[in-house]
């Protein structure tokens, strides 16, 4: 085997190992589940909704006039379904017909959720439609979770109230249990929507996954039809049933830099895996060759574009660094949800909201 040919097999080899690298790394990506309360009033605000990507999940109201033909409609898409389970508040508000209160009996809770079932068909999971004085009582809880568990599904828990007792109640139960921790639009203002929806990534990103919960108000359909589009690369959007089977491990994915990463000078003082290989060629020509030059900068651009892990992106970098090549433009800088993502991360915890119809 010539010189040329042994550096050549240690180039494929690294270019292999890099390629690994990033298909491990692109499954890293951190979840974003978007539920849509409320579904079945508004026809015409809801079919907005259901022009959004599938991965965008609805909760229909058991009682509302549509809601059996947006079920419909939405599982054609292949949407996620749920119920959005009337629960007793504890202010006094306006009711849904068959609210779940906490002073009903286990039958009677049992009868009503399945009615509910039975009225929206393809539904999978169920969520709290209001509900700070249900779910915040235990036994009330374990009789809703109790009649759950025969029915499969899962239960996304709104977080109406801090002391929500779903989790709780869950336990010893086959219901597997999700958290909002999001609302989209507590103020209905395209703004407000593209602030939480900039926190939620925020909170994907440090977590591996976060639920956000949204209402087909105007301003929040408006919203998400221009920012959905617009999400971050490393930010997958899913629906809640899809987080439960594919639970998200810490996306390995840093923020988005503000700047372009491409150093001025070639990194040397690091080259991990690939310096004993390095150090036994003198000449960087050597290494090079069109083939490899271009096809180190294509996976070094996919790398910084789709910024996936910075290790990874540094020792190709250095690899790139040692290649003769033509002056590289720096990748250009991608406009995106995450923005004012450092605004976003300062904004403390949400306070419990009740949210209406
Ligand atoms: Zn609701």
């Amino acid at each position: 085997m010539t010189y040329r040919q042994k550096t050549k097999n240690i180039v494929l080899t690294s270019l292999l190992f890099i390629t690994s690298s990033l298909i491990t790394f692109s499954a890293a990506a951190a979840q974003l589940a978007i539920v849509i309360d409320d579904f079945g009033y508004r026809k015409q605000d809801d079919n907005r909704i259901l022009e959004l990507p599938p991965q965008v999940s609805i909760a229909i109201l058991p009682n509302s006039p549509f809601g059996k033909e947006m079920a419909e409609k939405a599982h054609r898409q292949g949407r996620e379904i749920l119920i959005h389970m009337p629960m007793a508040p504890i202010s006094k508000q306006p009711l849904e017909r068959d609210t779940l209160h906490p002073s009903m009996s286990a039958a009677e809770i049992d009868t009503l959720i399945k009615a509910a079932i039975a009225r929206v068909p393809y539904a999978t999971g169920m969520n709290n439609h209001m509900g700070s004085a249900m779910t915040s009582d235990l036994t009330a809880m374990q009789h809703v979770m109790a009649s759950l568990s025969g029915s499969g599904f899962y239960f996304l828990d709104s977080v109406t109230i801090g002391s929500t007792k779903a989790t709780q109640a869950a336990q010893g139960t086959p219901v597997r249990v999700l958290r909002r921790q999001v609302f989209l639009d507590n103020v209905q203002t395209e703004e407000e929507t593209r602030k939480q929806l900039n926190r939620a990534v925020a909170l994907a990103r440090k977590q591996g996954s976060v639920i956000a919960i949204g209402h087909p108000h105007p301003s929040t359909v408006r919203a998400l039809h221009k920012l959905i589009p617009q999400l971050p690369p490393d930010i997958e959007l899913v629906s809640p049933g899809y987080m439960l089977t594919h639970a998200g491990k810490p996306s390995a994915v840093k923020p988005q830099p503000e700047k372009p990463v491409v150093p001025v000078k070639p990194v040397v003082k690091e080259k991990p895996w690939l310096t004993p290989m390095t150090e036994q060629c003198e000449g960087k020509a050597e290494i090079g060759g069109e083939f490899y030059t271009n096809y180190i900068n294509l996976l070094t651009e996919a790398l910084l574009r789709d910024q996936m892990n910075g290790k990874v992106a540094e020792v190709l970098l250095s690899v790139r660094m040692a290649l003769p090549q033509p002056d590289t433009a720096p990748p250009a800088a991608k406009e995106s949800v995450s923005t004012d993502l450092k605004a976003a991360e300062k904004v403390p915890a949400e306070p419990a909201a009740e949210t209406q119809r």
